[in-house]
């Protein structure tokens, strides 16, 4: 009989996950969300420094989950009992599953810095990237600071970098974006741009050459960089650090606090800060057919998606082990693979493993990346949140290592 499998969420992991197994007669699928159409965060950039319309970033998952023969729940899941192999969601439907995956993303805590939710703006998501353009639309001159709030992380279960700023990404297309809209605008020149980061490095998921790199189109592009500033307070004009020290601003630009999930505290299955821990192989470190990961699992360092497709082939690859299919388990090799856009058809792509033990760190900049990129959105999106084959991904990141800087 086939095997009763949750998914907890349709992120990029999630998606990931269900497409791996739709088809596949050993698994009855039912999937949980209290979202009704996706949320493909690499395309809020565009949305809050470009006023792409969000409409065009979201599809309608649940007909193609339907079609593919598995049942969707539309609702949020507030209590799983480990125990007893079941969960309730906010309507109280009680699920009973043989395999859990939960992949219900990190939260950003909003509230977590006093005056952030009223005075900052956030490319975070569908609701705070609208917002965040027509403030931009707004804006005429003055100061924009840009930068990442200060989350903590607990390593008492598992082996993972003491980073704090775990996805300075969006921080990096947010202020390259925002540098191209104020020229086309002719703002530029009256706009002082700030960036700041929490951590004694900006990037700390990457190494000195990329870093080098993005330093050197930020300096001429005459756009600031602040260290070590933790963030405790955001007012109208200004934003105000640990450190005493205050920085005026009429647009302030924050990635929030990351926390995890509730639901996951109230059900004993979290760490410290909320999140899920696991082992490398994604399986809960008390409840073996519990499987996390994406932005919701400890052990994700840094915070992308990247590494949550990743994950869900190794959980996919697991589960298909466990009903009897003979399956090589990939190994879990973390590394940081993005294309940072830059707006007018510019990216930077980012290939780096260096700061997780490894020897790559490269990064390649033009107008070819800024294609890939828009190449990318657009397969993601018309297939409905599939991934590029694995050829493709091989192809790139061959082509990557070939032209891009990089040192051994
Ligand atoms: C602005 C921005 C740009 C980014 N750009 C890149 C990039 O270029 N490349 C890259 O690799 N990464 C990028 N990232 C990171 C990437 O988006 C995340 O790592 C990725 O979305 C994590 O996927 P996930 O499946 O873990 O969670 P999510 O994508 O957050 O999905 C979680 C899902 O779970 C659902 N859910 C939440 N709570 C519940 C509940 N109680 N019950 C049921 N369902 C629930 C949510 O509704 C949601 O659909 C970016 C992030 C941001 C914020």
């Amino acid at each position: 009989m086939a095997k009763k499998l949750v998914i907890i969420g349709w992120g990029f992991w999630g998606l990931r996950t269900f497409y791996n197994l739709a088809w596949n007669k050993n698994f009855d699928i039912t999937l949980i969300d209290p979202r009704t159409t996706s949320s493909m965060k690499p395309t809020m950039p565009e949305v809050a420094f470009q006023g792409k319309d969000v409409e065009e970033t979201r599809f309608d998952l649940k007909s193609v989950i339907e079609w593919k023969g598995a049942k969707f729940i539309n609702e949020a899941v507030i209590k799983i009992d480990a125990d007893n192999n079941k969960l309730t969601t906010n309507n109280k439907t009680e699920i009973s599953y043989d395999y859990l995956v939960v992949t219900a993303g990190a939260k950003k805590n909003f509230t977590a810095i006093k005056g952030l939710e009223e005075h900052g703006y956030s490319m975070c998501d569908d609701i705070h990237a609208p917002k965040l353009w027509k403030a931009l639309e707004n804006f005429k001159w003055g100061k924009i600071t840009i930068g990442s709030a200060k989350s903590t992380f607990d390593s008492s279960r598992v082996d993972i970098p003491n980073w704090i700023a775990p996805c300075e990404g969006p921080i990096g297309e947010a202020m390259f974006m925002i540098h191209r809209y104020l020229k086309e605008k002719g703002l530029r020149e009256k706009t002082e741009m700030n960036v700041f980061t929490p951590g004694d490095v900006f990037f700390e998921d990457i190494g000195d050459d990329v870093r080098w790199a993005v330093g050197g189109l930020m300096w001429k592009r005459k756009i600031n960089l602040l260290m070590e500033k933790v963030t405790t307070e955001v007012t109208s004009d200004s934003i105000k650090f640990e450190d005493g020290t205050e920085v005026e601003s009429d647009l302030t630009i924050m990635i929030p606090v990351y926390f995890g999930q509730k639901f996951l505290v109230d059900s004993g299955l979290a760490d410290k800060v909320g999140l899920l821990p696991t082992d490398k192989s994604m399986r809960h470190l008390d409840y073996k057919n519990i499987f996390g990961a994406g932005d919701l699992n400890t052990i994700t360092m840094p915070k992308l998606g990247h590494l949550a497709v990743m994950q869900a082939d190794i959980v996919s690859a697991q589960l298909r082990k466990e009903v009897g299919e003979n399956i090589e388990i990939p190994e879990y090799k973390p590394e940081v693979m993005c294309i940072m856009w830059m707006g007018h058809n510019e990216a930077a792509i980012v290939l780096s493993d260096i700061k997780l033990g490894w020897k790559k760190d490269i990064v390649w900049y033009g107008q070819w990346q800024g294609f890939t990129k828009k190449m990318f959105d657009y397969y993601n999106i018309s297939t409905n949140g599939k991934m590029p084959p694995k050829i493709g991904e091989h192809m790139f990141k061959k082509s990557i290592e070939i032209f891009g800087m990089w040192k051994k």
